[in-house]
């Protein structure tokens, strides 16, 4: 049996300012030689201080290639955080979003760690704020509390289990075969894509993507009779109706490692835009299709694009490197526990999948 806990209105409210203020920023325009020679600078200057970029692939492409050429990476939230953790460099700069620099933080708490933008948001966190998730969850005792990545260090810290959405299946089927019932948050979308999946008995806090919940599947459907040779990729944070027609489900890793490994040349791709650079890099001969946002009911105010990941630019790079503002700081009490619910997944990870596993997977 489920139950919904819905996000307050006031919550709604803030989340579509903040996205609104997002989408307002205007990004300098730099002629070529220009951004080649900010480029240039900001590679210096990260070498000076001992940094490296660490990136989403939801990002602007240009800090997708800085990231790797400062030595850092692209990819989703878990790994860079375990990247940064295994890298020797003393600064971490986050190209991504709050969630993301605070697990990074968590995971390396001697190290500097820097956001490109303070305001740079996920409408899965600011939806599920410590305080009411907490009293939520206090309301019912006798359930485990189980979250997902794309929240707060607090939150985390309130959790028995973090998990991503390529673990979640698994996490949560061990916990139903131990007995357990579960309290999920924040993503109602990959929630009900686990109950359905696991058949769990689960509460869930009723959070969702503002990018992924604008997928239409009726259009989807229209697509996929206009290219009945593409495989349809969908990121489980979309809405059930969209995810039942796809061909694989699952993390922005997942769908980025299909695109390499079907023997398809086109793809149809429900999640963030930003992820189609790294899939050209990577299948150059191959065409990515964005899967609809427009159709009936259609409000497509994101249009695939993250307000918040397309806030991190160069500008916002140097400005943080020139200032070191954006630093991230966890209450010592509260990253202890936080690291605490993350490293249970990564031990369960090793231990009933495979040793060695990169637990990664969430936007
Ligand atoms: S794409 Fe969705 S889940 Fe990812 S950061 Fe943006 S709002 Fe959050």
């Amino acid at each position: 049996m489920s139950k919904a806990i819905d996000v307050p209105n006031s919550l709604i409210d803030q989340i579509n300012e903040t996205a609104a203020q997002a989408r307002s920023i205007q990004h300098s325009v730099l002629g070529e030689l220009a951004e080649r020679d900010l480029r240039d600078r900001l590679l210096a200057e990260m070498k000076k201080q001992d940094a490296i970029l660490v990136s989403h692939y939801y990002v602007d492409d240009g800090l997708q290639d800085l990231a790797e050429e400062s030595g850092g990476t692209v990819s989703d939230s878990l790994e860079m955080a375990r990247y940064a953790y295994e890298h020797k460099a003393s600064t971490i700069i986050v190209a991504g979003v709050k969630f993301m620099a605070e697990t990074s933080k968590i995971l390396s708490p001697e190290k500097r760690v820097l956001l490109l933008d303070n305001e740079a948001e996920c409408s899965l966190d600011i939806g599920c704020p410590i305080d009411e998730f907490s009293a939520f969850c206090d309301q019912h005792p006798d359930r485990t509390v189980v979250v997902y990545a794309n929240t707060s260090a607090a939150v985390k810290a309130r959790a028995d289990w973090v998990v991503t959405s390529s673990i979640a299946l698994e996490i949560c089927t061990h916990l139903k075969e131990k007995g357990e019932k579960i309290i999920w948050g924040p993503d109602r979308f990959l929630g009900g894509y686990i109950q359905k999946e696991t058949g769990a008995d689960m509460i869930m806090w009723q959070g969702s993507c503002i990018v992924h919940e604008e997928f239409k599947a009726e259009s989807l459907l229209k697509m996929k009779q206009e290219h009945p040779d593409a495989a349809v990729l969908v990121h489980p944070e979309s809405p059930m109706s969209v995810v039942d027609l796809a061909d694989v489900v699952g993390s922005t890793s997942k769908l980025l490692n299909a695109t390499r490994e079907l023997p398809h040349k086109k793809f149809i791709v429900a999640t963030e835009d930003g992820i189609f650079h790294k899939m050209s890099q990577y299948s150059p001969e191959k065409e990515f299709i964005a899967a609809p946002t427009a159709g009936n009911g259609a409000t497509c105010k994101s249009c695939a694009q993250c307000p918040w990941m397309k806030m991190n630019d160069l500008k916002r790079l140097e400005s943080v490197l020139a200032t070191g503002h954006n630093e991230v700081v966890i209450d010592q009490s509260i990253r202890i526990k936080a690291a605490k619910s993350l490293t249970r997944m990564v031990d369960f990870a090793n231990t009933h999948i495979r040793p060695g596993i990169k637990v990664t997977g969430n936007a």
